[in-house]
């Protein structure tokens, strides 16, 4: 059964502690597994934009340590990356962010005043129970 919990999200912090990321993975997936009778979590999908370092293997070690003795005991996660973009504020060209040197500038207008419109995000998108 794959269950479609409607997208919460946590502030847009870049540097939120993996463990509390992992206990609010956690708190979600059980809810939502409560609430659906289910007897076990077995994969979690998650959505986490390109600019937040989390690194895929701990967000998990973290969570195998966080789930033990609950119903989501054990859960896989599924990691999907939100490539960052930028839109640029005078002329709402919007062009992709280069991780290696996070240059602003719009390649449409030149201008450096642009913004961050996605690759922040951190949500869970659905959960795989049984
Ligand atoms: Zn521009």
């Amino acid at each position: 059964m794959l269950l479609m919990p409607d997208n919460p999200r946590w502030p847009a912090s870049l540097k939120m502690h993996e463990l509390s990321i992992t206990q609010s993975i956690l708190e979600i997936a059980l809810d939502y597994a409560k609430r659906n009778q289910a007897q076990k979590v077995v994969e979690i999908h998650l959505k986490i934009g390109e600019v937040s370092d989390f690194d895929d293997e701990w967000i998990q070690r973290y969570f195998d340590f966080v789930g033990k003795g609950s119903l989501a005991e054990g859960a896989k996660l599924r990691i999907s990356r939100v490539p960052a973009q930028l839109q640029c504020n005078p002329c709402s060209f919007i062009f992709p962010l280069n991780k290696s040197t996070w240059n602003t500038q719009c390649p449409s207008c030149k201008s450096k005043e642009s913004q961050l419109i996605s690759g922040r995000e951190f949500r869970v998108e659905a959960l795989e129970v049984i």
